[in-house]
């Protein structure tokens, strides 16, 4: 017998999409992955501290939210499998979700397999990640530890300077760190980024270590330019913005997909590029990439999915 709806991931975009078809009596199949795209079940907020801009919660820590959304999608109706789909077949209804050994049918699928923001890996990065180091200044810039610090940025892009401008908020300077000599973010940005004062742009620049005891204090930073000088900038924060990996391989191009690896999705809707199957969360969304954004299209999934269901026995 066929599921009705599989949802597949297990951020706050699969959970409110397990939530809503739960309610609805749709009876959702869950597979949250088993440290799939190397995050764990919960997806991206079980890798942070505090979470202060969920609606609902002054503070809560990440692991903490994810748990409480694990309980109320199984509270109402969704059956969670601790497992990874390896890859799905989307040529025709029921389409088919390969895990393992099994094969499983499913009438309806909701894809909310979240996006992995890039690292570098520096050395001394294992060791200070979120004790100074981020991949996300929206979420954590605001912590105390950054305030009135000089806070470094590596990247170029539309995201960098978005981060850069938000940071400066907090800290007493924003450093960007640019590996080419230009910036790839769009016009408008660049000059956002340009006429701010707080900010200072270090072209040709990457960093290669950092360095702190407890907390970041220092990111060591070398010249792309062939004399490869290196120098240290006493920093109190490192933000990488250097672009996120959506988590769509799986698909294996059944899929439109952006020239990232977005899943493209109507606008205004979750609907992809085949009927029946809906996109929900940072997998969709490289623009604004948070926990209330995914969960509000993981609702919208659901309704969709649940509409198309009473369309199409
Ligand atoms: P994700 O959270 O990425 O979850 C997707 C899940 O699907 C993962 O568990 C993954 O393992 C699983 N998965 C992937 N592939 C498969 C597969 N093939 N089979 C089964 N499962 C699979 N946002 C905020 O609003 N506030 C914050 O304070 C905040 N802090 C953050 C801190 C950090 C360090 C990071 C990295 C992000 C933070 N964000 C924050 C952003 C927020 O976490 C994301 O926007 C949100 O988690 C995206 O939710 P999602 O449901 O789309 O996917
Ligand atoms: P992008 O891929 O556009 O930019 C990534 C930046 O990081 C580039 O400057 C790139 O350098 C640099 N980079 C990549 N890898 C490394 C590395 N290993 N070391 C040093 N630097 C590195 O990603 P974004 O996340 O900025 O943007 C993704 C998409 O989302 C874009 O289409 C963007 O326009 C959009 N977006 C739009 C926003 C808006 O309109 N307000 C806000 C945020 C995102 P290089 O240029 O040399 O490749």
């Amino acid at each position: 017998m066929s599921e009705k709806v599989v949802i597949i991931g297990s951020g706050p975009a699969g959970h409110a999409a397990a939530i809503y078809a739960g309610r609805a009596k749709l009876e959702p199949l869950m597979y949250e992955g088993m440290f799939a795209a190397g995050v764990a079940a919960g997806g991206q907020l079980t890798t942070t501290t505090e979470v202060e801009n969920y609606p609902g919660h002054l503070s809560i820590s990440g692991p903490e939210l994810m748990e409480k959304m694990r309980e109320q999608s199984m509270h109402c109706g969704a059956r969670i499998k601790t497992e990874t789909v390896d890859r799905v077949d989307l040529s025709r209804r029921p389409f088919k979700v390969f895990v393992g050994e099994d094969v499983i049918e499913a009438n309806v699928i909701i894809i909310a397999t979240g996006a992995t923001a890039k690292r570098m890996n520096l050395p001394g990065e294992e060791r200070l990640w979120q004790k100074g180091i981020s991949a996300c200044a929206v979420c954590d810039g605001g912590l105390p530890i950054f305030r009135n610090k000089t806070l470094v940025v590596v990247g170029g892009g539309d995201s960098a300077v978005e981060e850069a401008n938000y940071l400066t908020k907090y800290a007493s300077k924003v450093i960007m760190l640019v590996r080419r000599d230009v910036l790839r973010a769009s016009k408008v940005m660049q000059d956002r980024a340009k006429n701010n004062p707080k900010i200072e742009i270090l072209f040709n620049t990457v960093p290669v270590e950092v360095v702190g005891e407890k907390v970041l204090s220092g990111v060591v930073v070398q010249s792309t330019t062939p004399d490869a000088k290196r120098s240290t900038i006493e920093a109190g924060g490192l933000f990488y913005a250097i672009g996120h990996l959506p988590n769509t391989s799986f698909l294996q191009g059944q899929l439109e997909l952006d020239d990232v690896g977005y899943i493209k999705t109507k606008p205004g809707t979750t609907y992809t590029s085949v009927e029946g199957v809906f996109a929900a969360g940072d997998v969709q969304d490289k623009v604004y990439r948070q926990a209330i954004t995914s969960a509000g299209t993981g609702c919208m999934a659901a309704l969709e999915a649940e509409r198309f269901l009473s369309e199409h026995h």
